[in-house]
């Protein structure tokens, strides 16, 4: 998987292949985000592109699917693409949910092993975007048996053992990481704790709430957005919530802004969290606006500020808004105090846009 075949992520794109050229690569990643947006696909086009023997950098921009411009990518020529390009690169191991089917005989030992062939035509038929539902479909199993398992931990431990065929990093994907099981989490806790240099561990996570917090804190997250235009829930009164926000970070007038982290925080987790995508959406969208002169996405119900705002978020704040952003969702992903998190996301917004 090359980068510039993700639809609409060549931001988070920029942010990864610029990890890895500044030789900063964590050994453990996790991709948190929905399949459908591209979190499986940018952890394979990752690996890809940490192991290309011949890295392509675009000075102007390199192709890309949506208004960014693609700063790298890997080649797809040389040996190791071609091996990641068919999912068959032997240094790159992969884990997903499985269960034993009808014809199996041995069926208390199945491992991802046993579905390598399946789950590789699965990935190149759905360009490595399809849900977990469609794989189970794809497998003809129920649900609710789908986990990674015992087996998969021993495989995995003795993958990790042999020296790496290239030479070079061996690199663990573990898809719907949140359905490992007890043993499977223990030793890819026992890894993290215990890095290999030459190993790299990506966990790609859906429900991140489904995660040992202790396996959480010893990764590095890439929380991967819903890719633009993706349908999602707005909340009738959010532009108006939004507008009122932005105005009183602009003024910073305590007050005001404490009555509305109250009303903030009376709502529910979930309505925070959506609230908080919608506000994110807005600033990219802002953003596009006022950078490429694409038309608005979204109206805020003020002709003012539509027409004003935009043109506070530029290049020199909108990757410091966005990381703000996705901390605070990742935040309320895990029960953080609302209170305090509206008030501290207030704080780094409005610092962010005065260096606009
Ligand atoms: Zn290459």
């Amino acid at each position: 998987m090359q980068f510039k075949d993700i639809v609409g992520q060549t931001a988070i794109a920029n942010r990864l292949t610029e990890i890895i050229d500044q030789g900063r690569v964590s050994h453990a990643q996790m991709f948190l985000g929905d399949t459908a947006s591209g979190s499986l696909a940018l952890a394979i086009a990752y690996a890809q592109y940490l192991s290309c023997t011949n890295r392509q950098h675009f000075d102007n921009g390199g192709q890309a699917t949506d208004n960014v411009a693609l700063r790298a990518d890997s080649c797809g020529q040389c040996p190791s693409c071609r091996k990641f390009q068919q999912l068959s690169h032997p240094d790159l191991h992969l884990y997903f949910p499985n269960a034993a089917i009808e014809k199996m005989k041995n069926a208390s030992n199945v491992s991802s092993a046993d579905y390598q062939g399946e789950f590789r035509e699965f990935l190149l038929k759905h360009n490595q975007t399809g849900s977990v539902e469609l794989w189970y479909q794809h497998l003809d199993i129920e649900k609710k048996q789908a986990i990674i398992r015992d087996s998969d931990a021993n495989d995995m431990v003795r993958a990790l053992s042999l020296t790496s065929y290239e030479g070079n990093y061996k690199m663990v994907v573990i898809w719907m990481a949140e359905k490992m099981n007890g043993t499977m989490a223990n030793k890819i806790l026992k890894t993290l704790e215990e890095p290999n240099p030459q190993t790299l561990i990506l966990l790609v996570v859906e429900n991140s709430e489904r995660m040992l917090s202790t396996i959480i804190s010893r990764t590095q997250v890439v929380r991967v957005p819903d890719r633009k235009g993706a349908a999602r829930f707005v909340g009738e009164d959010f532009p108006q919530l939004y507008v009122t926000w932005m105005r009183q970070l602009f003024k910073l007038n305590m007050y005001t802004l404490s009555q509305w982290v109250d009303a903030m925080h009376a709502r529910t987790r979930e309505q925070q969290k959506q609230f908080l995508y919608f506000a994110q959406d807005a600033l990219r969208q802002c953003f596009l606006r006022n950078n490429a002169g694409l038309p608005l996405n979204m109206d805020f119900g003020d002709e003012k500020f539509n027409l004003s705002f935009p043109t506070m978020i530029t290049a020199n704040n909108i990757e410091k808004l966005n990381d703000a952003f996705d901390q605070a969702i990742f935040a309320v992903e895990r029960n953080a105090y609302a209170k305090m998190l509206f008030m501290e996301l207030s704080f780094r917004i409005s610092k962010a846009l005065k260096k606009r």
